[in-house]
């Protein structure tokens, strides 16, 4: 018997309807992916190194599934491919974006797949809805709580925090 597994994934987007997207990749995520899905508010966010592009609208879902991690990277991949991302360079522009943030207390460190997502103690739109999902799940290499992360994230930056779309 396989046992299901809690994960977290990261959505952004920067182009078009961002709004829409979001919600699309959720329907997608929570009809055949995730069980017991549950999503963060959406927050707005600037660019990565304040780069020359558009607001980023970002989410974090979380749910259990089945899949291993490479199954549900491809599966994030097709989702992304169905709404229309288009690869260009790293960090540039996109409809959607997927990232496995967290697939329960697992360590993976592979070319291909990296888990837990390692920017993810840096990034505020990761850790501020993460924190509204859950906040006591615990980092597998730190040891930390996304509370206390987040604490931390305060306390080391002054950057403007992300905004609830639509509080
Ligand atoms: P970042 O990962 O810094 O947020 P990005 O999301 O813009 O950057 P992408 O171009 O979407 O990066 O993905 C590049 C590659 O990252 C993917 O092809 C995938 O193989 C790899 N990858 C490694 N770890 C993960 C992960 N945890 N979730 C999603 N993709 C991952
Ligand atoms: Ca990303
Ligand atoms: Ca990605």
């Amino acid at each position: 018997m396989t046992t299901a597994i809690l994960v977290h994934l990261g959505l952004g987007s920067n182009l078009g309807n961002r709004q829409a997207f979001l919600n699309q990749a959720c329907s997608k995520l929570s009809a055949a992916t995730l069980q017991n899905f549950r999503s963060s508010e959406i927050y707005e966010s600037e660019p990565l190194l304040k780069m020359k592009q558009p607001n980023y609208f970002n989410q974090v879902v979380c749910g259990w599934t089945e899949l291993t991690p490479l199954e549900l990277l491809k599966k994030c991949q097709q989702i992304e491919t169905q709404l229309g991302r288009v690869r260009k360079e790293h960090w540039g522009s996109r409809k959607i974006d997927l990232d496995i943030l967290s697939y329960g207390k697992d360590i993976v460190d592979t070319e291909r797949i990296k888990i837990p997502h390692p920017e993810m103690e840096k990034r505020s739109f990761v850790l501020l809805p993460l924190l509204e999902l859950s906040p006591d799940w615990v980092h597998p290499k730190s040891g930390k709580s996304i509370q206390i992360l987040w604490e931390n994230w305060l306390k080391t930056n002054n950057e403007e925090l992300p905004l609830v779309l639509n509080p």
